[in-house]
């Protein structure tokens, strides 16, 4: 049975923004106490609610509780105890150097809320990726609405009762519903955007961002390539690259997008990945409890179409009824196969040979930037090599994905994977303005600025500031 998202009430948008404006200019937010307050509030909410989630998970994407939790749950209760435990230390304003051109004086740099926040996430992981950016929206003294992916109803449903269970509307809501919903916030005067969704609607985003000069974070998806290197242990490789390709069915946005491998060694590293699959999966994935399964029939309709005239290495069943796609490995495509020219967001993992690692990063710097790039290779000089050659977002040596799951790393795109980051102390940055204050006594004056300007005066300037 397809289950809809009830749709927000259109005629209410304005309303709602306003009235959080109204809240936030009275202060509440900016105190360190009130921060803390909220964000054990969700804390203790995300706890409460956390078998409601795992279900409403398990509905919408198949999730396993184990990837539910890792992914999701346990994820963003890790981040609400590493923002709150440094968050006071992260509030302190900064003191810097004053030009000695304007002493006597101090300086320093202070961290300010940005005001009234839009957060819009997508279906992958979808609750991690509406309340991650929500913890540095907190954190850094925010109002937040907050607009789930309406492919994931049941999670959206859950999202909703929780945010409405634990804050005063005029300071965090979700806004349920479709696209309309979010074209209708969209026209509003936010004071910041963070949007995680594809390129395609990134740029939407940003379009309708510029008309009231809001500024945007923009978290977007691309294909993230995977490079392996002649001479690494091929069944640890495999079992990496199979592990980030599959969780959640291939459905993320920094999974390896395609790999790239030796000529000399497709064979091997596609028997060893077909070998792991099978290990992770058994013989059957479509038994398996710990496989994901597509959002959509349409998703499997589509992936079908992009596998058409490949030559399929293992998998390649599916149920469009069901949402599922068996993990699929293609042998030997090619660099202008259809499946090669968009993100795949799915569990069919391309495998492309190579001769040089030259070709590789010539191939991979026509394209776009990609989110993440992942490189498997013990050779010292090829890491270096790509690492200085090749512009993306994050990524890993030796291994795939985790460069998102820690708190101390920047997560975000570069160019048409997107801009901005967060996570840890960098989704306090993202969401403060950092505002620069320098302080001067009235008790004396150098009357060197001041016209008239003599000609000693310039010699002096001159001095001072070259
Ligand atoms: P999407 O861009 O279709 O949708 C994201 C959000 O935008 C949803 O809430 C949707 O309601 C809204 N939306 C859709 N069409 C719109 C329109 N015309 N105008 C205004 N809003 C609109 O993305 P998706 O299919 O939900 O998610 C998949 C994409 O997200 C992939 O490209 C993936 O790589 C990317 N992604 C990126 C990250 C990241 O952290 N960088 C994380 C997860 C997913």
């Amino acid at each position: 049975m397809t289950v809809h998202v009830p749709s927000a009430d259109l005629s209410q948008i304005a309303e709602r923004v306003e009235q959080q404006k109204a809240y936030y200019h009275r202060g509440h937010t900016r105190s360190l106490d009130f921060r803390l307050g909220q964000l054990k509030a969700l804390q203790r909410a995300v706890q409460r609610h956390e078998p409601e989630i795992l279900a409403a998970l398990a509905q919408d994407l198949g999730k396993s509780a184990f990837e539910a939790y890792a992914t999701e749950v346990g994820f963003v209760l890790d981040e609400l105890r590493f923002i709150s435990k440094h968050l006071s230390e992260w509030m302190q304003p900064e003191r810097v150097k004053t030009p000695l051109v304007h002493q006597p004086a101090s300086s320093e740099v202070v961290y300010e809320p940005r005001g009234v926040t839009l957060i819009i996430s997508p279906w992958n992981y979808p609750f991690q990726l509406l309340i991650d950016p929500l913890i540095g929206a907190i954190a850094a003294g925010n109002c937040a609405i907050l607009k789930p992916s309406e492919l994931t109803p049941h999670t959206s449903a859950v999202l909703a009762k929780l945010i409405q269970d634990t804050f005063d509307p005029a300071y965090i809501t979700v806004m349920e519903g479709g696209v309309e919903v979010n074209q209708a916030l969209l026209d509003q005067p936010f004071d910041l955007i963070f949007f995680t969704g594809s390129t395609r609607v990134g740029k939407i985003v940003m379009e309708k961002a510029a008309k009231h000069l809001t500024p945007v974070i923009l978290e977007l998806g691309g294909k993230s390539p995977c490079i392996v290197d002649r001479g690494v242990p091929l069944a640890l490789t495999a079992r990496r690259i199979v592990w980030g390709k599959f969780l959640n069915a291939g459905q993320t946005c920094v999974a390896p997008d395609y790999v790239l491998v030796p000529r000399e060694d497709m064979e091997p590293l596609l028997e060893a990945m077909a070998h792991e699959i099978q290990q992770f999966y058994g013989h059957d994935p479509h038994l398996s409890p710990d496989y994901g399964r597509l959002v959509s029939s349409e998703r499997v309709t589509h992936l079908q179409q992009l596998m058409q005239g490949e030559t399929v290495f293992c998998g390649g069943e599916s149920d469009a009824k069901a949402h599922y796609f068996a993990p699929t490995l293609l042998q030997d495509v090619d660099w202008q196969a259809p499946i090669m020219q968009e993100e795949i967001f799915g569990p069919l993992l391309p495998v492309v040979a190579y001769d040089t690692l030259d070709e590789v990063i010539a191939r991979i710097q026509e394209r776009s930037r990609p989110l993440a790039l992942y490189l498997f290779s013990e050779n010292p000089a090829h890491q270096e090599m790509i690492m200085r050659h090749l512009d993306f977002g994050g990524g890993c040596i030796n291994d795939a994905m985790i460069h998102l799951a820690t708190p101390h790393l920047p997560f975000g795109g570069n160019g048409g994977s997107g801009m901005g980051a967060y996570h840890g102390r960098y989704s306090f940055d993202a969401f403060s303005h950092r505002k620069a204050l320098l302080k001067r006594p009235l008790n004396l004056d150098m009357p060197l600025r001041y016209p008239p300007y003599p000609a000693w005066k310039e010699k002096v300037v001159r001095q001072v500031m070259k």
